[in-house]
């Protein structure tokens, strides 16, 4: 999982710095030099990308639909929405993301879902912050989208709290990386259409026994790594607004932007 320790030097500095700071893998990810997160070619330590990935990333920037974000190829008028969200407004009020989901981006989201590439967390966080930097500043918790500790199990982490983490070490906002917890095992959502992901979620994702207080009347700011159908977050923010959140606003590091099925 960190994939440093190669370094004799390097691991002893990791351990000291973890034992300053829990989170300290990531303050650390700073200190070194980086690779591209995408082709892996060597770049500077406040880098992420390479000079020829950069360009291949679509970042995400108004116009966009109000609530869900989805990116529009002309302005439209502040607070305009897409035609989905017309029809039927989502639980959540906004949707941001840093990239659009697409053949140039997938790799960045696969490798820090699969393949151990954690020290991405800061790089990502610093996008995120930008793409949803109303949603942090108004938000009085951060949290992710649970994996359910069978996963967890498997992967070893939960690629959205470590995103959580990096969001609030920048931000100083109050992050709960386990405020949702997954009720039940829902296969993959892989392959599923609007219908099938939502009823795949439905009633899946519950606000944690005892950590109603902490959200009741307040903005919770849900985290995950890719939005896709908006079905995860809207069951996501049932859960929250039925414990007693004010609202929920969702911030993730990418976005489908053209359906995949
Ligand atoms: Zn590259
Ligand atoms: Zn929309």
């Amino acid at each position: 999982m960190f994939r440093l320790h190669r370094d004799e030097g390097r691991a002893s500095a990791a351990g000291f710095v973890r034992a300053l700071w829990p989170a300290g893998r990531l303050a650390l990810d700073t200190l070194l030099p980086m690779q591209c997160l995408s082709c892996g070619t060597v770049v500077g330590a406040e880098g992420g990308l390479c000079a020829k990935c950069w360009p291949k990333v679509t970042f995400i920037q108004s116009p966009q639909c109000a609530a869900c974000g989805l990116p529009f190829a002309h302005d439209v008028g502040v607070g305009a929405r897409c035609g989905a969200c017309s029809r039927e407004l989502p639980p959540y009020d906004r949707a941001r993301a840093a990239f659009v989901y697409d053949d140039a981006s997938r790799n960045l989201v696969l490798s820090f879902k699969h393949a151990d590439r954690t020290d991405a967390a800061s790089v990502y966080a610093r996008w995120m912050a930008q793409a949803g930097a109303a949603l942090i500043e108004e938000a009085d918790v951060i949290a992710p989208v649970p994996l359910h500790w069978t996963r967890l199990l498997r992967r070893r982490y939960n690629q959205a709290a470590l995103l959580v983490i990096a969001l609030a070490h920048r931000s100083g906002t109050r992050a709960d990386p386990s405020l949702l917890v997954r009720t039940r095992r829902t296969p993959s959502q892989g392959g599923l259409g609007v219908t099938g992901r939502r009823e795949n979620v439905r009633g899946a994702i519950a606000v944690r026994d005892g950590r109603q207080d902490g959200i009741a009347g307040r903005r919770v700011l849900v985290v995950d790594d890719v939005f896709t159908t908006g079905a995860t977050a809207a069951a996501c923010t049932r859960a929250l607004l039925r414990s007693g959140a004010k609202a929920v606003d969702l911030l993730t590091l990418a976005r489908v932007v053209r359906p995949i099925f």
